[in-house]
């Protein structure tokens, strides 16, 4: 089902290489915006304009099949670059040694 919450209309810069998924389902579900499902065993974009690009399923992608330039659409990870803290490629940037996460989860944003 699409999202009501469409970021940006035609700009996401996400990409999938369906050769190289191997359906294991991570990035569904650690997209906090339902832009991606599992069909046929196959991860499928159905909700482009909903990506806010914060790269969780690409840096959880097994296999590399998921591209997206992590750009501007995570307001915690502007924040926590402008303290400091570490890279802007997450949003899951909270710890109190402001280290990375290993990966965004559910409940993340
Ligand atoms: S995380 Fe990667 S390999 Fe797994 S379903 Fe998604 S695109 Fe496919
Ligand atoms: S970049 Fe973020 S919002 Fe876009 S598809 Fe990946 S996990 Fe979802």
């Amino acid at each position: 089902m699409a999202s009501t919450l469409t970021y940006l209309k035609n700009v996401t810069s996400l990409a999938l290489d369906a050769d190289l998924c191997t359906g294991c389902g991570m990035c569904t579900v650690v997209c906090p915006r339902a832009v991606l499902s599992l069909e046929n065993g196959k991860a499928q974009i159905v909700d482009r304009d909903a990506c806010m690009e914060c790269g969780a399923c690409a840096q959880n992608c097994p296999t590399q099949a998921l591209t997206v330039e992590a750009g501007v659409g995570c307001a915690a990870a502007l924040i926590n670059t402008a303290l400091g803290r570490s890279e802007d490629d997450c949003c899951c940037v909270v710890d109190a040694n402001g280290k990375n996460s290993p990966s965004c989860g559910p409940g993340c944003c």
